[in-house]
C-alpha cells in the first residue's frame, strides 16, 4: 500500500499529492513544498523518483532532492529527460504561464545530474511497475501500474478530482494538449484494468471505469466549449461546474491545481494547431 502525502501547496490542502511506496516516490511535487514532503517521508530515504511528467507541480523538486539524497535515481520519459538535466526551456515555457509568480509557486528548479536520470520509453518494467507512454496532457507523460497491487499512478491523465466529490476536470494547460492522443492514452490505462487510480490532483479513486468515463467526457466537453464558447464563457462554465458540484474550499483546491484560464489557453492552442 502506498502512502499518499499531501505536500500542502502554498499551504492549501488537496492540491498536490505525492506517493511513497517502498522508498519510491511518484511525483514529488515542487520545491516550494519539499520541506513538507521530506518531513512526511520521516525516516524513509527515497531511492528513486518515478516521474509521470516534468511539469513543475509534479517534478519541480527533483533536482533539489537529488542534491539532498546522493543516490537518488530519477525515472522519466526520454522526451522529458533532457529538460530535467537542463531546465532552461522548461522554465521559459512555465514563465509564460506563471510570470512573476514562478518563484512563489514552485521555488528552486535545480538541474538533475545526467547520471541519475533513468530514461523511459514506455512498455518497460521498472521497480515492480509497468510503464506506459501516455501523451495527451504532455508529450513526455508516462503512467505506472504497480503490478502487485494493481494501482495505477496516472499523474494528470485521469484529470483533477478531489474525492469524495466525483466532479472531474481535465487539466489542459499549454503547450502540449492533444485531445486524440489523450483519449488513446485513457484507453491504454483502461486496458490495464487497474484496481485504483492514484491521481496527483488529488488522491485515489476506486470507481475506475466510471471515473475514466468522466474524464473522457470532461475532456471532450471542455474541448468543444473552448472551440465554441470563447474564454469568458469557457471559464464561467468550469467555475459554475465546480461551485455546483463541490464546496467553496474545495473549489479553491481544484482551481489551484487547474487554473481555468490556463485550461482554456491549452485547448485554444490545440484547436489553432489543428486548423493549420
Ligand atoms: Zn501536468
Amino acid at each position: 500500500m502506498s502512502r499518499a502525502i499531501d505536500v500542502l501547496h502554498l499551504g492549501r490542502d488537496r492540491v498536490i499529492c505525492a506517493y511513497e511506496l517502498d522508498g519510491l516516490v511518484v511525483d514529488p511535487g515542487p520545491t516550494s513544498c519539499v520541506d513538507t514532503l521530506i518531513d512526511r517521508l520521516g525516516r524513509t530515504v527515497p531511492r528513486a523518483l518515478l516521474l509521470t511528467h516534468i511539469h513543475l507541480d509534479h517534478a519541480g523538486a527533483s533536482g533539489v532532492l537529488c542534491r539532498r539524497y546522493p543516490k537518488l535515481e530519477v525515472y522519466v520519459h526520454e522526451k522529458g529527460a533532457p529538460h530535467l538535466v537542463d531546465p532552461g526551456r522548461l522554465l521559459q515555457s512555465a514563465a509564460q504561464l506563471y510570470g512573476d509568480d514562478m518563484d512563489e509557486l514552485w521555488g528552486e528548479v535545480a538541474p538533475v545530474p545526467e547520471a541519475r536520470v533513468r530514461p523511459l520509453s514506455g512498455g518497460e518494467r521498472v521497480e515492480g511497475f509497468r510503464v506506459a507512454y501516455t501523451p495527451g496532457h504532455a508529450w513526455h507523460h508516462v503512467c505506472y501500474l504497480h503490478e502487485d497491487s494493481g494501482d495505477a499512478y496516472v499523474g494528470d491523465m485521469a484529470g483533477v478530482r478531489i474525492p469524495p466529490y466525483r466532479h472531474t476536470v481535465a487539466p489542459t494547460p499549454p503547450p502540449d494538449i492533444d485531445v486524440e492522443a489523450w483519449l488513446d492514452s485513457l484507453h491504454t490505462i483502461a486496458a490495464w484494468n487497474p484496481q485504483s487510480l492514484r491521481l496527483t490532483h488529488f488522491g485515489h479513486v476506486t470507481d475506475v471505469a466510471d471515473h475514466l468515463h468522466r474524464i473522457r467526457s470532461a475532456l471532450i466537453e471542455a474541448a468543444d466549449s473552448a472551440r465554441l464558447d470563447g474564454e469568458e464563457r469557457f471559464v464561467a462554465r468550469i467555475e459554475d461546474g465546480l461551485r455546483e458540484a463541490t464546496d467553496p474550499a474545495t473549489v479553491e483546491s481544484y482551481e489551484q491545481a487547474a487554473p481555468p484560464d490556463q485550461l482554456y489557453q491549452g485547448l485554444n492552442r490545440y484547436w489553432r494547431k489543428k486548423a493549420r
